[in-house]
């Protein structure tokens, strides 16, 4: 059932809004046909649906994206081989969206210890404040969340955070043929941007990762060749580790002589405790239904899970093995999908998240 439902889900070109709300409508509707009763909302033209199954104290969310990246015609039509099954969104997470829409079909009248809460959204790719993060500020937040992303059967309980800084750094402008009467600015950014690079938040490490990462992502300067630049603006992508501030971070940036600092979007980084009872269960479950041992890692982007940590509600990534996710031959690993299945179906049934 999930496989045939996975290729259904691929077969939809969910690149777009369009396309993902239809994407959204197709898993409300498999739902319903289930029995499951199935709530959805739009925002900002975003649709996304919530379905709700079990009783309990305590709430464990699955969450998952259907929306996808944009990709080459052939990958919209699912194809099986070797036992992978490739395509767009394969991996990237109609796996994981799948297998928690197969798991819910399975439990509609099972008596669980817990609620359950799936939540299918549309907008993770670009950055899910629309679906995600219209929900968790309209109360869907659970006690526990799963984010189906593709982690190999791996469980991320750590996420490095976002900061978005924009450093604007100044020169002397002169005519372009006497360039030691000005100071060009983009000499100076350039020294600023090194400078950014030894600060001391830049060289901290931690459990799972060896530093934090800063990416020069964007450079804006001059507008004509015989002006030396007076202005030189530089656009910072910096993911930086649990444990560090971002508050911090932006202190020791503007502790850089000479520069302007406006800080841009930003997102907390995850940090769920290993030692969380409901991830000892989890990487129980895992060793059982793998025959290896769990393995706990952190991830280097962001997901949903984001929104959740906002709350300080713990949340982890955790989904089906695949690869190339964002490129060519995106695929899964079909065996792996077929034991996160029956991994979430344990979980759900074992019914302590607390
Ligand atoms: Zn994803």
């Amino acid at each position: 059932m999930v496989i045939d439902l996975l290729k259904n889900l691929i077969s939809i070109d969910s690149s777009t809004i369009i396309g993902g709300n239809i994407a959204v409508d197709f898993c409300g509707k498999w739902l319903a046909e289930q029995g499951l009763e199935v709530s959805f909302f739009e925002n900002n033209g975003y649709r996304m649906l919530v379905s709700e199954i079990g009783e309990g104290d305590s709430t464990l969310v699955l969450n998952g994206h259907v929306d996808v990246v944009a990709g080459s015609p052939r990958q919209f039509t699912p194809m099986e081989e070797g036992g992978r099954l490739y395509g767009r969104g394969s991996a990237d997470m109609k796996a994981g969206v799948a297998a928690m829409m197969a798991t819910f079909a399975k439990l509609t009248s099972r008596k669980l210890g817990c609620k359950l809460q799936l939540q299918i959204v549309s907008d993770e790719e670009i950055g899910g404040m629309n679906c995600t993060g219209f929900l968790v500020e309209n109360g869907y937040r659970g006690d526990f969340v799963i984010c189906a992303e593709p982690t190999g059967l791996g469980i991320a309980n750590q996420a490095k955070g976002i900061l978005r800084v924009d450093i604007t750094a100044y020169g002397k402008a002169a005519h372009g043929s006497r360039p030691w009467e000005g100071v060009n600015a983009i000499e100076v950014a350039y020294d600023v941007y090194r400078q950014v690079l030894d600060l001391p938040f830049a060289k901290e490490s931690s459990e799972y990762y060896q530093s934090p990462s800063i990416n020069l992502a964007k450079i804006e300067a001059g507008n004509a060749y015989n002006v030396v630049p007076d202005e030189c603006r530089m656009g910072f992508d910096i993911r930086y580790l649990p444990g560090q501030n971002h508050e911090e971070i932006l202190r020791q940036i503007g502790s850089i002589n000479g520069i302007e600092v406006v800080p841009g979007l930003h997102a907390e980084p995850i940090h769920t405790a290993r030692s969380h009872p409901f991830l000892l269960g989890l990487a129980d479950i895992v060793s059982r239904q793998t025959g290896e041992e769990a393995v706990f890692f952190g991830q280097h982007g962001s997901a949903d899970t984001v929104f959740f940590a906002k709350y300080g509600i713990p949340a982890i990534e955790f989904g089906p093995d695949g690869d190339n996710w964002h490129g060519e031959d995106e695929y899964v690993d079909i065996n792996s999908v077929l034991q996160f299945e029956k991994i979430l179906i344990e979980l759900a049934c074992s019914g302590k998240i607390t």
